[in-house]
This record gives C-alpha cells, sequence and structure tokens, in this order.
C-alpha cells in the first residue's frame, strides 16, 4: 500500500490534540490525586484541576459550574439523563417523546423504559432528517416529562432547532434533554438561551480523551433532579458516584476550551474542505444522493449514496481511507443504517451511502485525494453494474418487468 492512511471519520472520534494530551500528562504520574481525598495536599491539587475544568466546561455552554455532572461519555450522560429523568418524575407521568434518528444512547434507554411501563412517542423526520415541530407540540401529553431531541445529527449532520424545541417543552412545563455531542465546540451552544435542561456530551468528539463526558443538569427555574443510575460515595452531588477520572476531566475541559479558541477560524476551514469534498464527487458521478438538509447541518458532515454501488465494495475500493458506512453503522449487522430509514432514503441507497468527517488536521490534499478515489472506486464499480448500463442506455427501471422469463 503506497499511500499513506486518511483519517475521515471524525463524527465516531477525533484524536487527541497534541496540546490536550501535554495539559493532561503530569495527572497521570505525578499529580494523581483523589479530587475525593480531603486530608493531604495530592487530593486537594486533584479537586482544585476538576473545579477549573468544571468551571470552563460550564462556561462553554452557559452554564454554572456546580450544573455540570462529570461522567465516562455521553451515553453515560444520555443514560443518566433519560433513566434518571423517567424515574425522578415517575409520579408527575410515564410519557417521554424523542425521534427515530437519535443515536442509540439514547434510543436503548428509551426502549429499556418501554418494557418497564413507560410509554414512549418516537417522533418521525422528513427526507432531510427534519423534526416536525407541529407534531412535536401535538405529541405532547400532561403526563409527559422528559423531551429527548439531539441537536446535531452523528450520522447525517442535520441540525434539529433546538432553541424552538426548548420553547415548546418550557410551555408545557417539560422537560427537554439534548444530546449535543456533535456539536458542542463546534456550533453556537447556550443551555439557557435553548431552554435546555440537561445536556449531554462527550470529550472524545472534539480532540479530547476518550472516557470522559459531561450531562448538565440545570439547578434554577426549574432545578431539575435525577435518580442516580450508579449509586457509591456520593461523588458529583450524588448523581454520579465513583472515583472522577481527573486527566480525562482535565483533557476534556482543555479540548473545549481549545474548540472555542479555535472554532472561528476552524469552522470555516472545515466547512470550505467539506463542500470542497462535496463538488467534486457531484461534478464527477451522476446518480448521488446527499443524505441530510442541504444547509442546517453539521459543518465537518458529508452524508452521500451512491447508486447501483454497494457500500461494503466501496468502503473495499477506499482502503486506506477512514469513512463509514451506512450499511455497516450498527456493527456487524447487515441492517441498513436506520438513521437512512428513518428519512425514506430506501434500502438500496442506504446501503450505498458513505458517511465522509473531515476534521481539526484534515488537509486539502487528503480532501482531493480522497474525491479522486471515491469517483474512480463509483466509476469502477458501476463499470461492472448491470443496472448503471441499464439507466445509461436510457431504460427507466421503474417499468422494467424483472420476473418475466
Ligand atoms: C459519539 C456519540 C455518542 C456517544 O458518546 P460516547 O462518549 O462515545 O459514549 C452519543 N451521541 C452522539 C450524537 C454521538 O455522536
Amino acid at each position: 500500500m503506497s499511500e499513506k492512511f486518511i483519517y475521515l471519520d471524525h463524527q465516531a472520534t477525533t484524536p487527541v490534540d497534541p496540546e490536550v494530551f501535554e495539559t493532561m500528562a503530569p495527572y497521570f504520574c505525578q499529580r494523581y490525586g483523589n479530587a475525593a481525598s480531603r486530608n493531604h495536599s495530592f487530593g486537594w491539587d486533584a479537586e482544585k484541576a476538576v473545579d477549573l475544568a468544571r468551571q470552563k466546561v460550564a462556561s462553554a455552554i452557559g452554564a454554572q459550574a456546580k450544573e455540570i455532572i462529570f461522567t465516562s461519555g455521553a451515553t453515560e450522560s444520555n443514560n443518566m439523563a433519560i433513566l434518571g429523568a423517567a424515574r425522578m418524575y415517575r409520579e408527575k407521568g410515564r410519557h417521554l417523546i424523542t425521534c427515530a434518528t437519535e443515536h442509540k444512547a439514547v434510543l436503548d434507554p428509551m426502549k429499556a423504559l418501554e418494557h418497564q411501563g413507560w410509554d414512549v412517542t418516537v417522533l418521525g423526520v422528513d427526507d432531510e432528517g427534519c423534526l416536525n415541530l407541529e407534531e412535536l407540540r401535538q405529541a405532547i401529553r400532561p403526563d409527559t416529562v422528559l423531551v429527548s431531541i439531539m441537536h446535531g445529527n452523528n450520522e447525517i449532520g442535520t441540525l434539529h432547532p433546538v432553541a424552538e424545541i426548548g420553547a415548546i417543552c418550557a410551555e408545557n412545563n417539560v422537560l427537554f434533554h439534548c444530546d449535543a455531542t456533535q456539536t458542542v465546540g463546534k456550533e453556537t451552544v447556550d443551555v439557557g438561551e435553548m431552554g435546555i435542561h440537561l445536556m449531554s456530551f462527550s470529550g472524545h468528539k472534539i480532540y479530547g480523551p476518550k472516557g470522559v463526558g459531561a450531562l448538565y443538569v440545570r439547578r434554577r427555574k426549574p432545578r431539575v433532579r435525577l435518580e442516580p443510575v450508579v449509586y457509591g460515595g456520593g461523588h458529583e452531588r450524588g448523581f454520579r458516584s465513583g472515583t472522577l477520572n481527573v486527566p480525562g476531566i482535565v483533557g476534556m475541559a482543555k479540548a473545549l476550551e481549545m474548540s472555542l479558541e479555535l472554532r472561528e477560524t476552524e469552522q470555516p476551514r472545515i466547512t470550505a474542505l467539506r463542500d470542497r469534498l462535496q463538488a467534486k464527487l457531484f461534478t464527477e458521478l451522476d446518480h448521488i444522493k446527499l443524505n441530510g438538509h442541504p444547509e442546517r447541518r453539521l459543518s465537518c458532515n458529508l452524508n452521500v449514496s451512491f447508486a447501483f454501488v454497494e457500500g461494503e465494495s466501496l468502503l473495499m475500493g477506499l482502503e486506506g481511507i477512514a469513512v463509514s458506512s451506512g450499511s455497516a453503522c450498527t456493527s456487524a449487522s447487515l441492517e441498513p443504517s436506520y438513521v437512512l430509514r428513518a428519512m425514506d432514503v430506501g434500502d438500496e441507497l442506504a446501503h450505498s451511502s458513505i458517511r465522509f468527517g473531515v476534521g481539526r488536521f484534515t488537509t486539502e490534499e487528503e480532501v482531493d485525494e480522497v474525491a479522486r478515489r471515491t469517483i474512480s472506486a463509483v466509476q469502477r464499480l458501476r463499470a461492472m453494474s448491470p443496472l448503471y448500463e441499464m439507466v445509461q442506455e436510457g431504460i427507466d427501471l421503474s417499468t422494467v418487468n424483472w420476473s418475466a422469463h
């Protein structure tokens, strides 16, 4: 393999920024105190580092330090918010609302609650992944406790109108949880202005370490309470027991701080690279489809379906390039992406979809290389496709009687 490896899967995870790593390093072998140790300077030092990190993370999202609960990542934060709120407010009612394109870390706890007697409404989306706010309004009932809707979608990039959703929840006195894992540090996120009561995010999607995340829990107007999912020493105001991951927390705060500092120059650069890739693909190839909203989406995300091409074969043709496919997304299953299914993309096109995710260290040369390789792989695969040949000859496939002998 002569070409060097290209990483274009930044919605799955990001590399740790070397500056973040440097900031974390002392907290492994030298400043290794337990932030809960009250009797010596090792503990005080760790506690001070966590306090500072908490302050930074809070101010990045317009929150107070006390409203930040550190977790092991967005999966845990989502579980804490959904299971915790549902159980704490079970007397008020047992109805929850979410959306079909949410991350599994939202859909699966919802499903678990459904098995335990809760009623869950799953809102659909249109063919661009957008939710209908009127449908949301209609779905709210007197016994609705929580609405959980994400900000930016990890597969197709579509952004939901979070502030409007927050306003609808507030009008109806319903808690609003938002999975903002893909947008914190990239898009403007302000829990006050957006009417968010609970918000999940993660370190490793913003050039911080894996295994650390946070949950924002509103303390005023209203004061949100959660039944803990993890019990123990009463750390994190009793919401989430367990010795704090001090290096991870320090790293996540540094990563978020850097993302906000770099945002003004980084986001336009990333958008330009993404647009460049998109333009090249759409100029050179016919019968391809953009998945997600054309404008209201993450600046780094490009999700495209290539008709008459099998996603897995295309991935094989892109050896040495890390991207993700809509047919391989949920690990070993052969089911096409449930997100694309919810958008009615059709199984054929869903199976042929590729998600390209541009990041901080992506270069123009890399994008051009990926465009070139993708175009040639698609053309090569289509050259072997009888269906594509028929379409080229002007045959309308919908009129073909496939079962004729
Ligand atoms: C990555 C991701 C998660 C899971 O986060 P972890 O920190 O890996 O548990 C949840 N939601 C969204 C939208 C994500 O992109």
